[in-house]
């Protein structure tokens, strides 16, 4: 009835033969869930975790009122409204070592950054502007009421969310969390990511390849890429092209991983026993999308219930598979992993100073370099963009993504650029 093929089938701009890189994004991200399941984890430990449920702030940060520049602390009632007032040094108060006991009408206390401001002060005057000399402290007037301190709570009130469910935790939730004196929080666990290669052609590395043959690349790409995702990685090798074999292949990958990621089989004219078998053993879309590289890719659901997985067919072309895990698989499993909300990658125009060579009616992927010339940054293509080229990806540091309607690109047009770095 409401089966996952009638709900993809029902998706705005739904044509699997021509299927948008947006509109296969959506659908993707429409129709899957985060997986289960949190543990707590040190605070070490959660770097590139999701985070399960809000961390709350125990404290106020900052905990007391405190200044935000070194100066003296004054009330700011003793201050004269023309001329200056010359108030009498009480004391010091540093950062981590406060002035006990306040001070009183004409008194001031010399203050540190970060320093608690003593009772009875409530502004803080830059040393810059005083004249002091022994204890004697000459502040100019024209201050303001309550300047240069910094409010408790101001940054997070006690109570209050310091961090929402579902970020991806990075260096600065790590101080954050520290900064809160928590030792723990609770991380979604790890996405179960299962994968293999088809072909019969697929020889492993440590073995000497026969005529015909070419080592497996697609299994290392990915393995990179999951393990920068933070997966948990299940690889299940090269599988030929035998309908048993990659039977079994399947329902091992189903019963073990939360996602299934094949490379090869889906391209037209490939063994159509690989399509026939992934929708005998669940339910999975075929499509053509309108992009270069990565036009055949499957999406659907293989095994039941308990021992289902979301299965990602890729293509078998070496960038293809690069390209089209970050159009689509990264979000997916993003998603899968808890990411909320998941944000696509980042893009920016720049000038392109190669041309580029491109049909309208599809999305280009190309391998780009992204270089700083002359003040401004700009990108080039690498030499080769054969999609079975992966020196051409180990080349670049950006892809460029040419919009569906353009055509040809001249030399120093504007194209959009998505940077590798920074890629989780
Ligand atoms: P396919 O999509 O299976 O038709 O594969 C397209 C091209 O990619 C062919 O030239 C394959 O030999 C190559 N290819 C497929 N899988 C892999 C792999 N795992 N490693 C390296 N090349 C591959
Ligand atoms: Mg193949």
């Amino acid at each position: 009835m409401n089966s996952l093929l009638n709900r993809i089938s029902c998706a705005d701009d739904y044509d699997p033969e021509s299927l948008g890189v947006e509109a296969a994004r959506r659908i993707i991200l429409d129709l899957i869930a985060p997986v289960d399941g949190s543990a707590h984890v040190a605070v070490r430990e959660a770097l590139g975790r999701v985070l399960a449920e809000d961390v709350i702030s125990p404290m106020n940060v900052p905990g007391h009122d405190n200044s935000a520049m070194d100066g003296y602390a004054v009330r700011f009632a003793d201050l004269a409204a023309e001329g200056e007032t010359v108030l009498r040094l009480a004391g010091t108060t540093f950062a981590g070592r406060a002035f006990d006991g306040g001070i009183g009408p004409g008194e001031c206390v010399r203050i540190m950054t970060g320093g608690v401001i003593p009772a009875g002060a409530d502004t803080v005057v830059i040393q810059e502007t005083v004249q002091a000399e022994n204890d004697r402290v000459a502040v100019p007037p024209r201050q303001r009421l309550g300047q240069n301190i910094r409010r408790a709570g101001e940054d997070l009130r006690a109570g209050t969310p310091a961090i929402r469910a579902g970020k991806l935790l990075r260096p600065a939730e790590l101080g954050l969390i520290a900064s809160l004196g928590l030792g723990e929080v609770m991380v979604r666990r790890r996405l179960r990511v299962a994968f293999f290669s088809t072909g019969d052609e697929l020889c492993s590395i440590g073995t000497p390849l026969k005529d015909g043959e070419v080592y497996d690349s697609n299994r290392y790409t990915l393995h990179g890429m999951l393990a920068r995702l933070g997966c948990e990685i299940v690889d299940l090798g090269v599988v030929r092209d035998d309908p048993a074999a990659i039977e079994a292949a399947f329902r091992e990958a189903a019963t073990r991983a939360d996602a299934i990621i094949t490379s090869g089989g889906v391209s037209v004219g490939e063994a159509d026993f690989i399509r026939g078998l992934m929708a005998k053993l669940g339910e999975v879309a075929f499509w053509k999308i309108a992009m270069r590289p990565g036009r055949p890719m499957a999406f659907g659901r293989i095994g039941s219930d308990a021992d289902a997985a979301w299965l990602f067919g890729l293509p078998g072309n070496p960038v293809a598979v690069m390209v089209t895990f970050y159009a689509f698989v990264r979000d997916a499993l993003l998603k899968l992993s808890g990411v909320a909300p998941v944000a696509p990658l980042p893009r920016f125009r720049v000038p392109c100073v190669t041309p580029l060579k491109k049909r309208p009616g599809r999305s280009e992927f190309q391998r780009g370099v992204l270089f700083h010339e002359n003040g401004e940054w700009k990108v080039r293509a690498t030499a080769s963009q054969g999609s079975g080229v992966l020196r051409s990806m180990s080349e670049a540091n950006c892809l460029i993504v040419v919009e569906p309607e353009r055509g040809n690109v001249e030399p120093g047009e504007a194209v959009d650029v998505q940077p590798f770095e920074g890629l989780v």
